[in-house]
């Protein structure tokens, strides 16, 4: 009984979310609330501790087997199906304005700016399609200067979420990714695309330790000099959404180990690409 006391004393004490967590506890061990009648969560929360210290008593356990574990552990969290899209905004880094991103979603098919509320099964299909198109950017000032070069920029929810700084000053993660390309061999790095301001970027933090070949994606190319640039580089990356033409880039063939295709925006992500599988 001393247990008891003390765990009923605690629920009072918790949120709600680990109220009904607790609760669920106590109804699996009690089994009151197994046969169909009432759902946990669906009453007060006094209600359902009330059944769950009464249970032991009321139910009979032939006539009502214990669920199996499993059975017990979906019943009571009954997860949301589905959450406003504004939220579900925020959570992916992006902050108003949102109709970017409603038109997105819309030209792909999932959900219409009308409706409020998205499915949560459809979370990382949202996801991929927002970071395709999209840059999340803080407001940091190197952010912004470096956000004037890309399209599809929006403001970030948080410096975390920023796609060029990740809320941290880009210089440490060029150092970090510098020191691992040097520990894996990877000495002579040439990327192809990319904005000129992210070349000279690219240049400023990395140039002093490795060597670079930074390939314009909008010039002319051909065939024999991206066989050169992938027979030249211990590491080879292609910046796959902006500043590429599809004529330069289809020069470039896979080579595993080597190439990178690196599908989002923004110098965070180069860099992070350059450090390899
Ligand atoms: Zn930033």
């Amino acid at each position: 009984m001393r247990s008891k006391k003390f765990a009923e004393q605690d629920l009072r004490r918790t949120s709600p979310i680990s109220k009904l967590t607790i609760m669920s506890h106590f109804t699996h061990k009690s089994q009151a609330c197994v046969n169909g009648k009432r759902r946990p969560g669906e009453n007060s929360p006094a209600h359902g501790r009330m059944d769950a210290f009464r249970g032991k008593r009321t139910v009979n356990p032939s006539t009502h087997p214990a669920p199996s574990p499993l059975l017990a552990k979906k019943t009571p969290s009954s997860p949301p199906l589905d959450v406003t899209k504004e939220r579900l905004f925020r959570e992916l880094g992006y902050a108003a304005p949102h109709e970017p991103l409603e038109e997105a979603l819309r030209e792909a098919g999932l959900s219409r700016p009308d409706k409020g509320r998205i499915a949560l099964a459809k979370r990382e299909r949202v996801r991929e399609i927002l970071e395709e198109r999209f840059v999340r950017v803080c407001a940091r000032g190197d952010c912004q200067r470096e956000a004037v070069e890309l399209e599809g920029v929006l403001p970030a929810a948080t410096s975390a979420q920023c796609d060029l700084c990740g809320g941290s000053p880009v210089e440490r993660l060029a150092e970090r990714v510098a020191r691992r390309c040097l520990e894996q061999g990877v000495h002579r790095v040439c990327v192809v695309g990319g904005s000129p301001i992210y070349r000279a970027r690219l240049n400023e933090l990395l140039g002093k330790q490795l060597t670079l070949r930074l390939v314009d994606g909008k010039a002319n190319r051909d065939l024999t000099q991206a066989e050169a640039d992938l027979a030249w580089a211990d590491r080879l990356l292609i910046s796959g959404p902006s500043m590429l033409s599809h004529k330069v880039s289809q020069l470039y063939r896979p080579m595993p180990g080597k190439t990178v295709l690196v599908k989002r925006r923004g110098l965070r992500h180069m860099l992070e690409a350059l450090q390899g599988p």
